[in-house]
C-alpha cells in the first residue's frame, strides 16, 4: 500500500475536493482505495455520503487506539473505495494525546497494520498541528493542492519546512509526489500569472493536469457524491481523471502492481 497525505495548512484550497475525486478515480481504475478523513469538519465524509449517524467509529478512534482500521473503515457507494470518517471529536484528539510519547505515530501504527488496500489517501485539516503531523508520519508521500491565487506560494514554504522537520525527526522517507494547481480560471489573468510563477518556482514538481474552477465540483458534495459520479463528464471530473493518471505515472513501479 502507498499512502498519500493531501495537505496544505491553508483552508479552502481544494484538499477535500481533491481527496474525494482522486480517491474515486483510483478506485474506478481498479485500485483498492482507502480515504482517511482527518479533518474534524468531516467534509470528505459528508461529500462521500456518510451521515453523522453512520460515523460511530471514526479517525478519532484510530488515533486514540480505541478501534482498529478494520473496525473504522466502512464502504462508500463508490465501488472499491472505503472511508474512515471523521467526527467533531477529532478536534479534541490534539489535547488528549498531549502527554503521549508516540503521539505523531498513532495514525501510522493504525494504518500500516493492514495491507488490504493498494492506496490510501489522507485528507488533512487546514493546520500544521498534531493531526497533520500524524498524516505526515503515516504517509509515503505528499500531494499538495495549491489554489491559483496571489499568496499561493507564501504558505507553501511553511509546509515545506514542516516536511523537512518530519523527515529529520520521524519519517525520513517522506516524499512530495507533486503540487496540483486548483480552481484555475483561464479567463482570469491573475490566476494565469500565478500558475506561471508556481511553475517557474517549483518546476516538474507541479502536475501538468490543472483543476479548473468548475461549479459541478462544488455542487457534488451536497448530493453526497464525488463529482466523478455526479457528473463524470464535467471539466472538473475530467481534470481529476487526468490527475489520477499522472499520479499513477509518478508512483514507484513496485507500488503499481495493484
Ligand atoms: P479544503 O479542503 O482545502 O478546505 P475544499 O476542497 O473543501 O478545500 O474546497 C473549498 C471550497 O471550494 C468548497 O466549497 C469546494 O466545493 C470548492 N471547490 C474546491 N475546488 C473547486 C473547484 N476546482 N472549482 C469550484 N469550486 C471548488
Ligand atoms: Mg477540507
Amino acid at each position: 500500500m502507498i499512502t498519500i497525505a493531501i495537505a496544505n495548512q491553508k483552508g479552502g484550497v481544494g484538499k477535500t475536493t481533491t481527496a474525494i475525486n482522486i480517491a474515486t478515480a483510483m478506485a474506478a481504475t481498479g485500485w483498492k482505495t482507502l480515504l482517511v478523513d482527518l479533518d474534524p469538519q468531516g467534509n470528505a465524509s459528508t461529500g462521500l455520503g456518510i451521515p453523522n449517524s453512520a460515523r460511530t467509529v471514526s479517525s478519532y478512534d484510530l488515533l486514540l487506539q480505541e478501534a482498529t482500521l478494520d473496525q473504522a473503515a466502512q464502504r462508500t457507494d463508490v465501488p472499491g473505495l472505503d472511508i474512515v470518517p471523521a467526527t467533531q471529536d477529532l478536534s479534541g484528539a490534539e489535547v488528549e494525546l498531549v502527554g503521549v510519547e508516540d503521539r505523531t505515530a498513532r495514525l501510522d501504527q493504525a494504518i500500516s497494520a493492514r495491507s488490504g488496500y493498494d492506496i490510501c489517501f489522507i485528507d488533512c485539516p487546514p493546520s500544521l498541528g498534531l493531526l497533520t503531523l500524524n498524516a505526515l508520519g503515516a504517509a509515503d508521500t505528499l500531494l499538495v493542492p495549491l489554489q491559483c491565487e496571489f499568496f499561493a506560494l507564501e504558505g507553501l514554504s511553511q509546509l515545506l519546512q514542516t516536511v523537512e522537520r518530519v523527515q529529520e525527526r520521524f519519517n525520513p522517507d517522506l516524499g512530495i509526489v507533486g503540487v496540483v494547481l486548483t480552481m484555475f480560471d483561464r479567463r482570469n489573468r491573475l490566476t494565469d500569472q500565478v500558475a506561471d510563477d508556481v511553475r517557474d518556482c517549483l518546476g516538474k514538481l507541479v502536475f501538468e493536469s490543472v483543476i479548473p474552477r468548475n461549479v459541478r465540483l462544488s455542487e457534488a458534495p451536497s448530493h453526497g457524491l464525488p463529482a466523478l459520479i455526479y457528473d463524470h463528464a464535467c471539466p472538473g471530473s475530467r481534470a481529476y481523471i487526468a490527475l489520477a493518471r499522472e499520479l499513477i505515472g509518478r508512483l514507484p513501479e513496485e507500488r503499481k502492481a495493484a
